[in-house]
């Protein structure tokens, strides 16, 4: 069998797409390695997808489940191992089967920076996190650090500022690149501090997380600061391994669509947080897998 259009991504801009697709009468099919919902099912809350005063992040992922399985579409859950994209039809090998496609969509999102320093690896779920909401549950009680100064790293730091004893973020300059409503929030809180201009060192560790050593690029010292977990939180990077050497990408590895999400390849389209972009949201995410679609419905069938 030939799919009208293969999604590649099981996330708010995989899914979206899939169900314009189906809704349109293509055949389609939907690839997810690990679950549906993406990056958003560690989220804690979120405030602002249209239609939703408040919804946790888990939820909302079993919302798309629920919305992929009203329109009949069962997911793949295979991990895609290769594509082939250059002739008309393409062809999508999983680690199981091969499958094929007159378009595909790329919608594979991202996965959390690593700090890249030594023993952040063996000590991930040994203490390191990369998702407070997954995680911030077992230090109850206990100080923990968060690094970064994004959004999430804010948002984060809310969160387990209700549940931790002290909460320590540290960002390597003096302002966040987050919300300024939310740093006044946290400025507010009296078990969080902030560890300014500073960069996270050293992890030190018997078999669990004990101590982190963090560097202080004013005072040129670094303090070693005692606390169960740190939860990183510097950002993402895209997941383009599948197509790193078959799309055009931008100089931090994103792949580049036009406005009609399609790429430098006929019958391929990026979708969601994985494209280069100025905002990434669920919204946009959703938009873009919605626009992927019209693309197809309107050029390529
Ligand atoms: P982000 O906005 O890219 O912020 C990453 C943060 O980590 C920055 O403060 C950056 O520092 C720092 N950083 C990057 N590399 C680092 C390194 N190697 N060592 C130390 N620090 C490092 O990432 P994000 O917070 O994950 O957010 C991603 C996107 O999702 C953003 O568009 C964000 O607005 C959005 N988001 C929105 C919400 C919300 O609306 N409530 C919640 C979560 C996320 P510099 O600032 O110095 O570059």
């Amino acid at each position: 069998m030939i799919y009208d259009v293969a999604v590649i991504g099981g996330g708010p801009a995989g899914v979206t797409a899939a169900v314009y697709a189906k809704r349109a009468g293509l055949e389609t099919v939907l690839f997810e390695e690990k679950y549906i919902g993406g990056q958003i099912v560690n989220t804690h809350n979120l405030e602002n997808f249209t239609g939703f005063t408040t919804i946790s992040g888990y939820e909302f992922g079993e919302k798309l489940s629920e919305q992929l399985k009203y329109h009949k579409i069962s997911p793949v859950m295979e991990k895609v191992i290769t594509l082939e994209l250059d002739s008309e039809i393409k062809t999508i090998f999983t680690s199981k089967n091969e499958y094929k496609a007159k378009n595909v969509i790329i919608a594979t999102g991202a996965s959390p920076r690593k700090l890249g320093i030594k023993n952040e690896a063996e000590l991930t779920g040994m203490g390191i996190s990369y998702c407070a909401t997954c995680d911030g549950a077992f230090f109850r009680n206990r100080k923990v650090m968060v690094a970064g100064g994004g959004n999430t790293a804010l948002d984060d730091a809310v969160y387990l500022s209700n549940i931790c004893e002290t909460v320590y973020i540290v960002h390597r300059r003096d302002e966040f690149r987050g919300n300024k409503s939310t740093v006044e929030k946290l400025k507010a809180m009296k078990n969080v501090e902030f560890i300014l201009n500073s960069e996270v060192k050293e992890l030190v560790a018997d078999e669990f997380l004990k101590s982190v050593k963090v560097f202080n690029k004013i005072e040129n010292k670094i303090h070693e600061i005692e606390v169960s977990a740190l939860f990183v939180a510097i950002g993402n990077i895209p997941n383009t391994e599948l197509v790193k050497d078959k799309l055009k990408l931008d100089e931090a590895g994103y792949i580049v669509c036009n406005s009609n999400q399609e790429t430098n390849i006929n019958g391929v389209f990026g979708a969601g947080d994985v494209c280069k972009k100025t905002l990434r949201q669920v919204v946009t995410a959703a938009s873009d897998g919605a626009n992927a679609v019209n693309t197809i419905l309107n050029f390529e069938i």
